[in-house]
């Protein structure tokens, strides 16, 4: 995870600073990607539990958080268009100037023969447009509808009614304010609409015109363009998942925490799992021959269910954990972050055992005689990444916020083991 980000990811960075890459380079940038995240350096093909567009989600959105090449190709060309838009000076930008610059809107110009360049930038300067202020000057560059240049807004949204039956809706500042905001509608107004224009009418006049050249702000950072900023509003994927966010912050070893979650989304490499990848193997679990599915190996396996009655009884809880669902309900049952934080401190330690445990008879042959096996690494995980206590919440959401402790009694569980054998 960490070679993909440092390395994988930033190698086509400074390329996608200046040239726009096709669908078909970006694919095969997640491709390989998403290649060495399965199987790492191996020629051996492995299967691909979850696709990379998840993958490459933010992790506030239940994601791994990998670099979005495509997005970011786009973030990183915009800083060219801003800097032309905003007057810098240097050579580079004279010669784009004088080749494409007639005069008008950047944003309104049409797309003109010319090089893959500026093709590129013409291409996607509608998500720039969205988050560009203008502060005007004489309203040559700005447009009358579509910029944002008083308001929050667009003059086409905050007053839709008009822009729906405007004559020009390409007309500059500078143009309308000339015909002393004039802008000329396709029929008469009615009365409602005449209130309205009266309103813009009002607006328009109250702005202050400073003359010289029109200037720009990034509306998405206070202290000018960043590209991080165009590549998180470009990335937001709506509601964010507070749950799997807070995976990332449980105190485990990153492979645990990648572990918990495949878990939480159920897509563990499991019999019923790799069933559904066309996987030709026996899905049925080797110690109780029940079909091995995310929830029979975590929740259900025999073995799984008396680790559990351990993990409840050492942390005073009032039932076992049934289902992945069951986390679920359990984080949404007002806990505080940080009690969230340690019960999946809790959850990645049982689950991480159950794994160890199950990859032990699957690959290895082991079957291990002492049902206490799991419990004992459950408790070792404690004792190595949370130095042998965490206070955690009671786990039914209609349980008493009582507080529990579990405590690593590894030489109580190690007396046990000793006896039985
Ligand atoms: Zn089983």
């Amino acid at each position: 995870m960490m070679l993909i980000n440092s390395c994988l990811s930033s190698i086509p960075m400074y390329a996608m600073g200046v040239f726009l890459f096709p669908d078909s380079i970006h694919k095969q940038f997640d491709r390989i990607r998403s290649r060495f995240y399965w199987a790492g350096l191996g020629d051996r093909k492995k299967y691909h539990m979850v696709n990379w567009g998840t993958m490459c989600m933010p992790k506030k959105f239940g994601g791994l958080g990998f670099t979005d090449t495509k997005i970011m190709n786009i973030s990183l060309l915009a800083k060219w268009f801003l800097r032309l838009l905003g007057g810098q000076e240097g050579a580079c930008f004279e010669l784009l100037r004088s080749k494409y610059d007639s005069g008008g809107s950047y944003f309104g110009k049409r797309v003109q023969k010319g090089s893959y360049f500026w093709n590129s930038l013409m291409k996607f300067r509608m998500w720039y447009q969205k988050h560009c202020v203008f502060l005007v000057g004489d309203g040559r560059r700005v447009r009358f509808w579509e910029d944002i240049w008083v308001g929050d807004f667009p003059l086409r949204v905050s007053f839709a009614p008009l822009f729906d039956i405007c004559a020009d809706p390409g007309v500059l500042v500078y143009e309308a304010r000339r015909n002393d905001w004039d802008v000329g509608f396709r029929r008469s107004l009615t009365q409602s609409e005449t209130i309205l224009w009266d309103n813009l009418h009002e607006l328009c006049c109250s702005v202050s015109f400073k003359g010289g050249s029109d200037s720009i702000h990034w509306a998405l950072d206070k202290s000018g363009y960043s590209v991080k900023s165009l590549y998180n509003w470009l990335s937001f994927h709506g509601v964010g998942d507070n749950d799997l966010k807070l995976v990332w912050k449980c105190v485990a070893p990153l492979k645990v925490r990648c572990f918990l979650w495949l878990a939480m989304r159920g897509r563990i490499q499991v019999g019923e799992q790799l069933g559904k990848k066309m996987w030709a193997g026996n899905p049925h679990c080797k110690l109780c021959h029940q079909i091995e599915s995310v929830d029979h190996l975590l929740f259900q396996c025999p073995l799984s269910k008396f680790t559990w009655c351990f993990v409840r009884d050492s942390l005073n809880w009032l039932r076992c954990l049934e289902g992945i669902s069951d986390i679920f309900s359990v984080l949404g049952g007002g806990l505080s972050s940080q009690q969230k934080i340690n019960l999946l401190g809790v959850y990645a330690a049982v689950f991480w055992a159950l794994w160890i445990n199950r990859n032990d008879y699957v690959f290895n042959g082991v079957i291990s005689v002492n049902v206490l096996n799991v419990p004992y690494r459950v408790t070792c995980f404690f004792d190595q990444e949370i130095g042998g206590s965490v206070k955690v919440q009671g786990l039914a959401p209609c349980s008493n916020p009582s507080v529990g402790q579990c405590r690593a009694d590894k030489r109580a569980v190690r007396r046990a083991k000793l006896s039985s054998e």
